[in-house]
């Protein structure tokens, strides 16, 4: 018999009418950037907007809910993800111009098929979204950016969910952007966005995605199982170094634990070169910030969100 609280009955009991997917303890290594990672325990695809309010309006409050975007920016840890996952897409993923320069995107769709669909309008300054891997609700928690733009330079308002189920509209000011961080709370659902572009000549725009892929392809390990950038490079008062200068000073270049490695290509980034664990992962990582701060007295700030349980050891 099932003991857990987020058993099959239980959640039968409380969602009869849930129109979206539901399913129990899914493997999330297999759909991790990294590829490791346990199962979450319940993962739960909504329908679409009113299904998510149906599903966080009759679950009991205090169960844990966290929201997976495309996870090309988390380092699930091997116990896996208690309680319930979700994960926005289909009913997510419209793209709607808004206006002349504006885009209506849903926070399920993916970066990359946003900087097409505004190549296709016209639309500059949205180009270095074809070089993020992960989704518009991941780019805007984490306030994602390359090339010297980041979401905050183009967003103009955001509609979330809050744990209660009541959708709101923020404008994007009052989000508290900046390098890769938003205040916006833990248990809020990103739903959608808009994004203000600017009409522009679709060649020089496609020109620069395509500049924008090359430099990416020459300088990161993107055909590798990576999490993106490990650590956020260090406040210029504190270092004038980033934070892959100070991980190769250290020694760090190559430097591997288990099936986990410090990418040659770029030492900010950690690979799982085939049969790493997560655990694997994280020591790496922190054997790199030990190795910082003894030589430098710097504390390297994860940029990666580590999340999920570690795995208990069985006695
Ligand atoms: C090869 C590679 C290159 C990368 N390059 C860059 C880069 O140049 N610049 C950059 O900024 N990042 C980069 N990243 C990191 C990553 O792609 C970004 O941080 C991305 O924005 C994460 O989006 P995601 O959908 O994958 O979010 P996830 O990794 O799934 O989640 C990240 C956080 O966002 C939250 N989240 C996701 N969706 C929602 C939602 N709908 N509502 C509420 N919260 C949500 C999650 O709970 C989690 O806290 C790179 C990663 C890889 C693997």
């Amino acid at each position: 018999m099932d003991n857990s609280p987020f058993s099959s009955d239980a959640i039968r009991t409380y969602l009869p009418d849930l129109r979206g997917k539901l399913n129990f303890k899914v493997p999330l290594n297999a759909r991790s950037w990294f590829r490791v990672g346990g199962p979450a325990e319940v993962l739960i695809n909504p329908a679409d907007t009113e299904d998510l309010a149906y599903i966080i309006q009759n679950i009991p409050l205090n169960w844990p809910v966290f929201t997976l975007g495309a996870t090309s920016n988390l380092l699930i840890r091997d116990g896996g993800i208690e309680g319930i996952s979700l994960q926005l897409r289909r009913g997510f993923n419209d793209i709607i111009p808004d206006d002349a320069e504006g885009l209506i995107v849903g926070a399920g769709c993916l970066d990359t098929v946003v900087a097409e669909n505004a190549v296709q309008l016209h639309l500059e300054g949205m180009e270095f979204l074809i070089g993020i891997p992960g989704s518009i609700g991941g780019a805007i928690l984490m306030n994602a950016g390359a090339h010297g733009s980041e979401i905050a330079s183009i967003l103009d308002w955001v509609e979330i969910m809050t744990r209660e189920g009541e959708i709101i509209q923020l404008p994007a000011a009052s989000l508290g952007l900046s390098y890769r961080h938003s205040s916006l709370p833990q248990d809020a659902i990103i739903l959608r966005a808009r994004l203000q572009g600017k009409k522009s000549n679709p060649d020089t725009i496609r020109n620069y995605m395509d500049a924008i892929r090359k430099q990416r392809e020459q300088t990161q390990p993107i055909r590798s199982r990576t999490g993106g950038s490990t650590f956020r490079n260090p406040d210029p008062s504190i270092s004038q170094h980033k934070a892959w200068e100070l991980i190769d000073m250290v020694g760090g270049r190559g430097l591997s634990i288990g099936g986990a490695q410090v990418s040659q290509k770029h030492c900010n980034f950690l690979i799982n070169t085939g049969n790493a664990t997560a655990s694997d992962i994280e020591n790496l990582g922190e054997e790199l910030r030990k190795r910082v701060f003894e030589s430098f007295g710097i504390k390297l700030i994860w940029e990666i969100k580590r999340v999920g349980r570690n795995l208990v050891e069985k006695g």
